[in-house]
């Protein structure tokens, strides 16, 4: 029995509550709204709490460091990651995979490596390995996808040999919304003798992430997708992994000693971060992974699961219409455990007639947030043969009124426009 309740979850959210008669918002595979207690939080650090952290001898600043290293453990927990200094806090997700492209760009990747994506990445795992590939010269490949939109293992199988440096994709589609089969391809990678990363951006917001089961070398994700602020992400990487790479920018923080003749660098985690960090976001993403972990999670999947396929069954009565989400009937999407889920709810879908961008402004007169466009995975959207999507990403406090205002405003849409 769940004991998930989107009407009670709504209440947690200042956003939501504020505009409940007016907005549905759809969009938070691009940015979830955020909770009062993690609002709440944040507001407190800066009131009372506030201090530049890892140098104040006095106590505030002890108290903010220690808050700010707190996080960090707590981040651990929630990735299920054996030790605390593999948790490295970057900007984002974005600059936790360019974190890792620089890194293994110094000793791991040449002009005979090469590195493994599939079309349906972000352009945040393409575009970092693509300057690479164009500075060192290694080849780039890209996965094709099957007809569940979940990478081709049999592909993957080929391609793999003793040039492949690295495996990475994304955990969860941000367009397809399909779950990766992660642990097939981990298996494959340690065959292979290659790194294996995920970017759990779309994977964080719903499922719980164990990097060990997992079988991953690396694993990003980005806190405001989450419930918790933006400028603040994570990247995960196994120990002996970050040791060996170089630090990605050099300044205070990160250094042993520096003297007018150079520099020898500190340990992980502080050897990654150097400069003054977002603490008040470190300290968010703590408030938002203690909020999300105090629900049903699994609940909040299927809640998330429901109003998916709610709106996908919704989406078939219009003709011109067509998804780009799982077949699969309900009883196969809804799920027991996370291990067992291939969907977080997310749909995609284009109209024959109208273009995305022309649809998504038009939902917005009906207070719908939906997103258009390509959603920054423009090979995808090449693959699928569209220029362009809409996207509506439910989330915990999304409800059927939220799916029924957007059918309302399609219905009304195709009035206008196919008059
Ligand atoms: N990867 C995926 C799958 C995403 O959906 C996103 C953002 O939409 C990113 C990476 C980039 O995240 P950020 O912009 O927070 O760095």
């Amino acid at each position: 029995m769940t004991t998930f309740s989107a009407e009670k979850i709504r209440q947690d959210f200042p956003l939501i509550k504020h505009h409940h008669k007016t907005l549905a918002f759809l969009d938070s595979a691009a940015s979830s709204q955020k909770p009062h207690q993690v609002i709440e939080r944040m507001d407190r650090y800066y009131r009372y709490e506030h201090a530049n952290i890892h140098r104040g001898l006095y106590a505030l600043s002890e108290k903010a460091t220690q808050a700010y290293e707190q996080s960090r453990t707590t981040v651990a927990d929630f990735l299920t990651a054996p030790d605390p200094k593999e948790v490295i806090f970057t900007r984002g997700c974005t600059e936790a995979i360019n974190l890792v492209a620089h890194g293994l760009s110094h000793s791991k990747l040449s002009a005979r490596s090469e590195v493994i994506l599939s079309v349906a990445e972000h352009h945040a795992n393409i575009v970092p390995w693509q300057m690479l590939a164009k500075k060192i010269g290694f080849k780039l490949h890209f996965l094709p996808l099957t007809e569940n939109g979940v990478v081709d293992i049999e592909v993957l199988k080929e391609l793999l040999s003793e040039r492949t440096t690295l495996v990475s994709i994304a955990h969860v589609s941000n367009v397809l919304g399909t779950i990766q089969p992660v642990q097939a391809i981990s298996q494959l990678c340690k065959d292979a003798g290659c790194y294996f990363m995920l970017d759990g951006a779309q994977a964080t917001p719903h499922l719980e992430v164990d990097v060990t089961s997992l079988g991953v070398d690396f694993y990003v994700f980005s806190s405001h997708k989450m419930c918790g602020p933006t400028g603040v992400g994570v990247l995960w990487g196994k120990r002996q992994h970050l040791e060996e790479m170089p630090p990605y920018h050099g300044g205070g923080d990160m250094i042993e000693k520096v003297t007018v003749d150079g520099f020898s660098i500190t340990d992980i985690p502080h050897k990654f971060e150097a400069g003054t960090p977002h603490i008040a976001g470190v300290i968010g993403l703590e408030a938002a992974i203690i909020y999300l972990k105090s629900l049903d999670r699994l609940g909040a999947l299927n809640h998330d699961i429901e109003l998916g396929i709610y709106l996908r069954e919704a989406l078939r009565s219009f003709p011109y219409i067509r998804t780009y989400c799982p077949n699969t009937t309900a009883s196969a999407l809804t799920c027991t455990s996370f291990l067992e889920a291939s969907w977080v709810g997310i749909v995609s879908f284009s109209h024959l007639k109208i273009h995305a961008h022309d649809l998504a402004c038009f939902a917005d007169t009906y207070g719908v947030a939906l997103r258009a466009g390509h959603h920054c995975a423009m090979p995808l959207h090449s693959y699928l043969k569209t220029s362009s999507t809409l996207r509506a990403s439910p989330y915990l406090y999304n409800n059927c009124a939220d799916v029924d205002r957007l059918i309302e405003a399609l219905h009304a849409a195709e009035k206008v426009f196919l008059a």
